[in-house]
């Protein structure tokens, strides 16, 4: 029985050791970006470490824990995005409960409200992200190319599309006869129906918050966050959204004022 113990504890201590050279491995000091906004403070980095559950062994050997404001780093570049998902209309602050207006001016809230726990990961190849919903363990796993392949636009845009995730909705495209243009699983049906699975909500999916999210971004992120080049990119990913992850082509580009332009 001691034996089977002493076992058991070597390939535990095994395993841990593992994990964290994997983590210490894959994560290399790459590029840094500007910080947008000013939540490199205690306060910022505290409120949005607790509101997200973020842990010290998730975000540790590399992903940024020693230094939360240091955007070459997974963590730093996850708290510039949170920034932007949560800011983007605006500092003023606002009440966690606050759900009115437009997706740019809840959609952080959402995120904080759905996503159960934030957790950085090496990653397999080009995925960016998974959130595990339903009534085991819930959490959202953010990989290499959600940090460095992605600028920090579209990780708030991905924050919204895996907080609907954690709303219990998963994906209802790229089925049937009438396959969305990416080919993709991250397909919606349709640009207002696009949720499955048992206990799913109904209406827009992840796919479409993203876009949706975007699409708003362009029109009314502020000067802060909002500059020519980020809501010029924002436009374009709300358009290759509309234009390829959708079963049903909604038909629909947008322009840089937000206007609709029909596209079949
Ligand atoms: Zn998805």
């Amino acid at each position: 029985m001691k034996k089977l113990i002493t076992l058991l504890l070597a390939a535990l201590f095994i395993f841990q050791l593992s994990f964290k050279l994997q983590a210490a491995t894959c994560t290399a000091v790459m590029t840094t970006e500007a910080r947008i906004g000013s939540w490199c403070n205690s306060h910022w980095v505290n409120y949005f470490w607790h509101a997200y559950d973020f842990d010290e062994a998730d975000w540790d050997n590399g992903f940024g824990y020693s230094n939360a404001c240091d955007t070459s780093r997974p963590l730093g570049r996850s708290m510039n995005a949170i920034y932007v998902v949560n800011y983007a209309d605006g500092p003023a602050s606002k009440s966690t409960d606050d759900f009115t207006g437009s997706i740019l001016h809840w959609g952080g809230n959402y995120t904080l409200r759905e996503i159960d726990e934030l957790d950085a990961r090496c990653g397999v190849g080009t995925k960016r992200a998974y959130t595990q919903w339903g009534w085991q363990d819930n959490y959202t796993r953010l990989y290499l190319p959600f940090f460095y392949t992605e600028n920090v636009i579209e990780r708030a845009a991905t924050l919204v599309h895996e907080a609907r995730h954690a709303d219990w909705c998963g994906h209802n495209g790229n089925d049937g006869t009438n396959n969305c243009a990416a080919a993709s699983d991250s397909c919606d049906e349709s640009f207002d129906n696009g949720c499955s699975g048992i206990g799913s909500p109904g209406g827009r999916g992840a796919s479409g918050f993203q876009a949706l999210w975007l699409w708003w971004f362009t029109v009314g992120s502020d000067s802060i966050t909002g500059t020519l080049s980020r809501k010029a990119f924002a436009r374009d990913e709300a358009n290759r959204i509309f234009s390829t992850m959708f079963d049903v082509n909604p038909c629909i580009n947008i322009t840089s004022s937000g206007a609709v332009i029909s596209t079949c």
